[in-house]
């Protein structure tokens, strides 16, 4: 017997008519590539997404047609990820810090039709323009501009293109499994593989996101999305934010700590995203400024692990909650957020702090189990470690282009991380597969180390690797960034780890770096420290 409920698809363009209908004059401020902070509302944004819509749908593009973006948080590329979306195209966002030869793979291998760029992207623009074989629309997002139009062949200028769009153009109506966004992951190895989303995924990603346990976006708060539009979809932010009407401010191109800063004081936000190396900057100006960051409220930080000294500088600095959020491309990209049970607000405030420190347990619409090396389930005892495999409604089932493939494994994916879960199904991440440390067939993790490490104050960034050593295969070695004006000496921050791991867990030495190699998505890549530094205990 079937429900007798209506089966009214979860697409995208229902979030943004949600936004226009509810929250009309609810603001979204923009930093502009260009300069200047620009106000916009959801009304606005949502008319203009429809103008959008209406225009690309008489381009002639195919079906489905992936429409790329190279772009930084702004209006326009909100009204680009819902007009796109709710057109029935495909949202494909680039991230701009890949190689130049990774763009043109990407693009090629997206077959974009359409090419949305800023101006700072101009060049990376023409680029696509000259390699890109299915590209025939490059849209600058601004108004008419001389210079763009000299450097970028048949430009067409994104606001005279939606002026000449319909406002009341109706979003079709279709399967709500159709692909509403892609995204390559970064991939330090071979080729970016992209990861196809889906309007139902989108819509259900957003719901889960909005529970009050996991982030919980609302009409009262004001969001700066830090984590790029480019990567995972800023974690969809861009869709819990239509869906439950609240404020928005775009940060633009300027990601340094006294940007963010300034914005935050300026726009009261109180619920701001982003990656543990953002918020090392922000911190840093924020100290030296003297803001006290009044009207921030929650941080969701994520991306990699966000070091427990980060939690207790917002806790006790700023009185500011962390929501330490693991997720990945492949999941939309949120896996778990780490929010109290109630039995917590018995224990002793250490303890209550100390819990708060993991990447957290799953929203419903996720499941993690952990396994060891011949896939067989491990406890949720807290302490047995394993490889950490999901599955979910929006985690992926294949990458795209690679429909053969069969990735899975009995309908779990595995995501490449050693993870622990606790019985209530806490997470803590030791690592990713590949960057444990085996010493003598005991594992290390880096993760754990690099925590105790960013702690000291004569430090500025750390990142722990394993290195070849002859009697133990592996040992870790300390990677270290001196903080601004500081000499640690290398004694002095091996005893520093003496009290708060095993002795055999302590690194066997130390090497300082002006600053880590990071990836196009801000994570340490700790393939290029390891080259670096392979013969540090064996030569
Ligand atoms: P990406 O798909 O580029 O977002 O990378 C996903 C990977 O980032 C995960 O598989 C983890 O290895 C890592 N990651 C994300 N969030 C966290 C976190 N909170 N703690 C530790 N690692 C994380």
């Amino acid at each position: 017997m079937l429900g007798q409920m209506m089966n009214k698809p979860m697409l995208i363009s229902s979030l943004i008519d949600h936004a226009d209908t509810y929250h009309s004059d609810t603001e979204i401020f923009s930093v502009e590539t260009t300069g200047g902070v620009e106000t916009a509302t959801w009304g606005s944004v949502a008319g203009n997404a429809r103008r959008l819509g209406s225009v690309l749908s008489k381009l002639g593009l195919s079906e489905q047609a992936r429409c790329a973006t190279l772009a930084w948080n702004n209006r326009r590329h909100l009204e680009i990820y819902y007009g796109v979306s709710g057109a029935g195209f495909v949202c494909h966002t680039i991230n701009p810090r890949l190689f130049p030869e990774q763009l043109v793979f990407i693009a090629n291998h997206a077959e974009d039709e359409v090419l949305f760029f800023d101006k700072t992207f101009v060049p990376l623009a023409a680029l696509l323009a000259d390699k890109a074989e299915k590209l025939k629309h490059l849209v600058y997002m601004g108004p008419r501009d001389e210079e763009v139009a000299e450097k970028v062949p048949n430009v067409t200028f994104y606001d005279e293109m939606i002026a000449e769009g319909d406002a009341d153009f109706a979003w079709p109506d279709f399967d709500e499994n159709t692909a509403s966004s892609l995204c390559y992951t970064s991939g330090t190895t071979g080729n970016p593989k992209g990861v196809l989303y889906s309007h139902r995924s989108t819509v259900l990603h957003a719901f889960a996101a909005n529970s009050i346990d996991c982030i919980g976006f609302s009409a009262r708060d004001v969001v700066m999305p830090v984590v790029p539009m480019f990567h995972v979809n800023a974690w969809g932010a861009p869709y819990s934010c239509a869906m439950s009407g609240a404020r928005m401010v775009m940060p633009g191109p300027g990601l340094d700590g006294e940007s963010l800063v300034k914005l935050i004081d300026t726009y009261d936000i109180t619920l701001a995203l982003g990656v543990p190396t953002i918020w090392l900057g922000l911190l840093g100006y924020a100290a030296k400024s003297g803001s006290k960051l009044n009207s921030l409220e929650r941080t969701v930080i994520g991306g990699s692990a966000c070091p427990p000294s980060m939690i207790d500088t917002f806790r006790d600095t700023y009185g500011v909650d962390t929501i330490h959020a693991w997720g990945m491309s492949e999941m939309s990209p949120l896996g778990s957020t780490n929010q109290p049970l109630a039995k917590h607000s018995k224990l002793p405030v250490e303890e209550q702090r100390k819990l708060r420190e993991n990447q957290g347990r799953p929203p419903y619409g996720v499941e993690l189990k952990i396994v060891d090396d011949n896939g067989k389930q491990q406890p949720n005892d807290g302490k047995t470690q394993g490889d950490l495999m999901v599955r979910g409604y929006w985690v992926l089932d294949s990458y795209f282009r690679q429909e053969d493939e069969d990735l899975l494994d009995d309908g779990w994916f595995a995501t490449g991380d050693v993870a622990t879960l606790d019985p209530d199904g806490y997470m803590t991440i030791r690592d990713r597969s590949k960057d444990i440390i085996k010493s003598g067939g005991e594992w290390i993790s880096s993760v754990e180390l690099e925590n105790i490490a960013m702690s000291h104050p004569k430090l500025a960034n750390a990142a722990v690797i394993g290195v070849p050593h002859p009697k133990w295969d592996e040992r870790p070695l300390l990677v270290a960034v001196k903080a601004e004006g500081e000499e640690p000496s290398k004694e002095e921050l091996l005893a520093y780890f003496e009290d708060k791991i095993a002795k055999w867990q302590i690194p066997d030495t130390v090497v300082f770096i002006d600053a880590l190699p990071l990836n196009a998505t801000g994570k340490v890549l700790k393939r290029n420290l390891r080259d670096q530094f392979n013969d540090v205990l064996s030569a």
